[in-house]
């Protein structure tokens, strides 16, 4: 199997659905957890599926650079290596080549850089990103583009477009040859693997397959049986028209989604909602819409009303290791002395396991102490805000 995307109900402009990969559903519109290195940062998973995570960003870059493509494919892909059964998605590997590396240098062929951790040299074009991301695994993976930096004048956002588009091609090219050595494929044994056999063995097309072929074709049709989906991105800056024509030719080329990236990279917050909203219009209606990158939870609120599907962001994470926590009461900063003797709840309104059981009072002086338990404290508070925020949005759909 591949994707499949099921819109339940629609209010105004946003709908409700549910997206069905080969490690599980995700209800949408959803909000994706950033696990940059193959962890989110403080939280086991154990306690990710507690708090009701259904998909896990991971990002290629850094994946690649260590413990490198290879290792994790060896090791059973993503999944396995992380011991997370559930969905995955993976960018692509452009976005950190353009912000965390320097001296890269960008060509029709793709981009030369030099690695953030040790200086070497490395090349990503849209068959190498591919390829790495068939070798992780992740259920969802995206198309190499390059993302338009803010400002940028007509003629080089025109530029930047064309080349994204012709990327995209490549891309999906290299993944229609290459889709079917993802490891999960070929190799079987763990508790997820065991998972996705009681699924697969659920499947019409499971029966089908195995009636008309013999034991020796095995691999071959699991491989067939279940394979990753490829997303496209729409680029084109902040210009509209630019932003229609990306959509466009995107959507001709042929994607199993659809990414709006390029913003939140600069830009002001009302000229991204711009953005977003008009490109929204171009988008095919029956295909899931995935906004990169953004936001507060105001912001993923509103996204998700508009009709974006899927979101992620480092935000609540991030924040949360800077002691900055968003509550039902509004953002506070943890070290404040305000809070040095206050034996009340983070946030009264929150159910997670840390608004349960400890004080602002607690959390301050961990985090003033600079304990390592203060930032896992924090990060599982504010992702729980974040995923509490979808769900409210889910059920008012
Ligand atoms: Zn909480």
């Amino acid at each position: 199997m591949t994707l499949q995307f099921e819109i339940a109900a629609a209010k105004g402009r946003g709908r409700r659905g549910c997206l069905k990969t080969p490690h599980g559903s995700v209800e949408t519109p959803v909000f994706m957890p950033v696990g940059t290195q193959a962890t989110v940062k403080g939280v086991p998973q154990d306690v990710l599926e507690e708090l009701g995570v259904e998909i896990l960003l991971g990002n290629t870059y850094h994946l690649f650079l260590r413990p490198g493509i290879e290792q994790v494919r060896k090791l059973g892909g993503l999944h396995r290596f992380m011991s997370w059964p559930r969905a995955i998605l993976t960018d692509s590997g452009g976005f950190q080549v353009f912000s965390l590396s320097d001296l890269r240098k960008v060509t029709e062929e793709g981009v030369m850089f030099r690695s953030h951790l040790d200086g070497s040299s490395h090349f990503l074009g849209p068959e190498q990103a591919i390829e790495a991301q068939i070798g992780l695994g992740a259920d969802i993976i995206m198309a190499f583009d390059e993302c338009t930096e803010y400002p940028a004048d007509p003629l080089r956002a025109r530029a930047s477009m064309e080349m994204t588009l012709r990327w995209a091609g490549r891309s999906r090219r290299y993944f229609e040859e290459h889709k079917g050595e993802v490891p999960w494929g070929s190799r079987q044994p763990s508790a997820v693997s065991h998972q996705e056999n009681t699924r697969s063995l659920d499947s019409a097309g499971f029966s089908l397959s195995l009636k008309s072929r013999s034991a020796g074709d095995d691999i071959s049709f699991k491989k067939e049986a279940k394979t990753q989906a490829l997303f496209g991105i729409i680029q084109g800056g902040m210009d509209h028209a630019l932003r229609k024509e990306s959509a466009e030719r995107t959507i001709e080329i042929g994607f199993d989604g659809y990414a709006i990236g390029g913003l939140s990279v600069g830009e002001p917050r009302n000229l991204t909602r711009e953005i977003v909203e008009s490109t929204l219009e171009h988008l095919p209606k029956e295909k899931p819409r995935y906004l990169m990158g953004v936001g507060t939870p105001e912001e993923i609120e509103g996204y998700a009303r508009l009709g974006i599907d899927m979101m992620d962001c480092v935000l609540p994470t991030r924040a949360a290791r800077h002691g900055l926590l968003y509550t039902s009461e509004g953002k506070i900063s943890i070290k404040q002395a305000r809070f040095a003797g206050d034996e009340g709840p983070l946030d009264p309104n929150c159910p997670c396991r840390v608004c349960r059981r400890y004080s602002r009072a607690y959390l301050r002086h961990i985090y003033a102490a600079n304990e390592v338990l203060a930032q896992v404290l924090n990060t599982i508070h504010n992702l729980s805000f974040y995923l509490d925020t979808m769900r409210r949005v889910r059920h008012s759909i």
